[in-house]
């Protein structure tokens, strides 16, 4: 028995939902999804916790502009609060520097991630994952058991063959999928939406490309204030997320 795993169901225990978003595929919106979906909640008045696991690639932080803080040692870390998140990444430690990691060294370091993490009593935990199906993602479907996943996908063939494959691994593991959302969308394509159909899982709706995301990036009103935002925000809605 790994006695970390005993602390972390503790530490998660006064949270009520857990939002993994999550795709087969790198690139698709996964952290400007994770980001802006805390950053709506939060704003709403929700307690909300945003956790960056892509250790290889953490972007969240770039996302929400989140400078020159640092967790409080309080009986482990309190996340440093970020545009009313509280907030939790690999970058606290590494300063952003590469961070070569090898096989074990990605479990070990969410283990010690989120048996650190004092994150106290949330409404919700948005989880960004890294693209693929490794080790990170068995861990979060291994160590919050309360985790429920929502899948990014773009438009392209070639990203649904990946989602595809997580969506099944999802299914196998008898993990809560709450949906799907198509980012990025640039034409009215029923593709994406017919797949998901086929799966019996819930298109919960697209999002178009947004040419003014970019100068958004870094500035959370300015992020709040995008059509991607409002368009994210009516799925959430939508969603009763
Ligand atoms: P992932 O986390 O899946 O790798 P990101 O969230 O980092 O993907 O997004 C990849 C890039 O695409 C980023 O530069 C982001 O700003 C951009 N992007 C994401 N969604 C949209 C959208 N709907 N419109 C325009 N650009 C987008
Ligand atoms: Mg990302």
């Amino acid at each position: 028995m790994e006695p970390r795993t005993t602390v972390i169901e503790k530490r998660l225990s006064q949270i009520k939902r857990t939002i993994a978003v999550a795709s087969g595929k790198g690139g698709v919106g996964k952290s400007l999804v994770a980001s802006s979906l805390a950053l709506y909640l939060s704003k709403k008045g929700y307690k909300v916790g945003l956790l960056d696991l892509d250790l290889y690639g953490p972007s969240t932080h770039i996302i929400l502009g989140a400078k020159d803080v640092f967790p409080k040692e309080e009986k482990g870390l309190v996340p440093p609060k970020v545009n009313g998140i509280n907030f939790m990444s690999i970058v606290h430690f590494t300063e952003d520097k590469p961070a070569p990691f090898k096989g074990d060294d990605i479990s070990n370091i969410i283990i010690e991630l989120l048996a650190i993490t004092q994150w106290g009593q949330l409404d919700y935990l948005i989880i960004d994952m890294p693209p693929g199906l490794g080790d990170e993602t068995l861990d979060v479907i291994r160590l919050i058991k309360k985790a429920e996943f929502l899948v990014v996908s773009t438009p392209s063939k070639v990203a649904m063959g990946s989602v595809e494959k997580l969506l099944k691994i999802l299914k196998e593991l008898k993990t809560p999928t709450i949906g799907i959302i198509e980012n990025m969308t640039m034409t009215k394509n029923p593709f994406i939406r017919n797949e998901i159909c086929q799966m019996k899982l819930n298109y919960l709706g697209s999002i178009p490309f947004d040419q003014k995301l970019e100068s958004a990036i870094g500035n959370a009103k300015k992020l709040l204030r995008t059509d991607f935002m409002q368009d994210l925000a009516k799925i959430i809605e939508e969603t009763n997320l």
